[in-house]
C-alpha cells in the first residue's frame, strides 16, 4: 500500500484496519497496540552514496524498534512494526531538514513529492542530520525524525520522540526519566503512563 503522508496525518486514526487494538476501553494492565512504521531517509537525486543520504540500515533500525519496545513496555504500550523501509527523498527536503526545517519535508509528503509506503499510526524517518536536536516531532503530526548520530541512544531518542506523540511533556527535575532532555533516561512515571496509553485510546477512537 502506498499512501500519501498527508492522508495518514488526517486519517490515520479513521482507519480502524491499520490498527491492532489489544487493549479494549478497561484495564490498566491490558498492553494497547499502536502500529509504527520507520523509514530511513535518502537522497534522490544521489542515491545512498549521497552525503545527504541516511548511514543507517535496515537490520539497524529493526534493532532499535525491538529496544523502543522494551522501553514502552513499562507503560503497557506495544508499538506494532508494520514496516521498515529506506524511502528517496529530493535532496532540497533534507538540505532544509539538515537545517533544522521541517516544513519543506511536510509540504513536498503532502504534495505527493514522494511516496510513504504502508505507513501506520506513529511514522519515524531516521536521516542524516536534523539540525543539532537529536530527534524532533513536529507539533501537532505523529511523525518523528531522528539524526544518524545522535548524543544519546537512538532508542531513547527514538521513544522520547514517540513519547512527544503520546501528548507527553518535558520533565525538568529527574534525568532518569525518558521526557528529560538529552540523556539516556528511560523511566516513565505513572502519571505518563496513564497520559500516554490515554492518547492513544484517543488516536485509535479516532478522537484525538
Ligand atoms: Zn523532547
Amino acid at each position: 500500500m502506498r499512501v500519501l503522508l498527508s492522508f495518514v496525518l488526517v486519517f490515520a486514526a479513521c482507519s480502524a484496519a491499520d490498527t491492532t487494538r489489544v487493549a479494549g476501553e478497561a484495564s490498566d494492565n491490558e498492553t494497547v497496540s499502536v502500529s509504527m512504521s520507520l523509514y530511513i531517509l535518502d537522497d534522490a537525486d544521489g542515491g545512498t552514496d549521497s552525503p545527504l543520504s541516511s548511514g543507517r540500515e535496515i537490520a539497524e533500525i529493526e534493532a532499535i524498534a525491538v529496544l523502543m519496545n522494551e522501553i514502552w513496555a513499562q507503560a503497557g504500550i506495544e508499538l506494532d512494526v508494520k514496516t521498515v523501509s529506506r524511502i528517496d527523498v529530493p535532496a532540497e527536503v533534507l538540505i532544509d531538514l539538515g537545517a533544522g526545517d521541517t516544513s519543506s519535508f511536510l509540504n513536498a509528503a503532502s504534495a505527493g513529492t514522494f511516496m510513504v509506503p504502508d505507513p501506520s499510526i506513529i511514522n519515524g524517518f531516521y536521516l542524516g542530520r536534523i539540525g543539532t536536536a537529536n530527534g524532533l516531532t513536529p507539533l501537532g503530526t505523529r511523525i518523528f525524525f531522528v539524526a544518524d548520530e545522535p548524543t544519546v541512544n537512538d532508542e531513547r531518542v527514538s521513544s522520547h520522540e514517540i513519547g512527544h506523540i503520546f501528548g507527553l511533556h518535558h520533565v525538568l527535575d529527574n534525568s532518569g526519566q525518558l521526557m528529560f532532555s538529552g540523556t539516556n533516561g528511560t523511566e516513565l512515571d505513572a502519571a505518563e503512563q496513564s497520559v500516554a496509553r490515554y492518547s492513544i485510546e484517543g488516536i485509535l477512537d479516532g478522537v484525538r
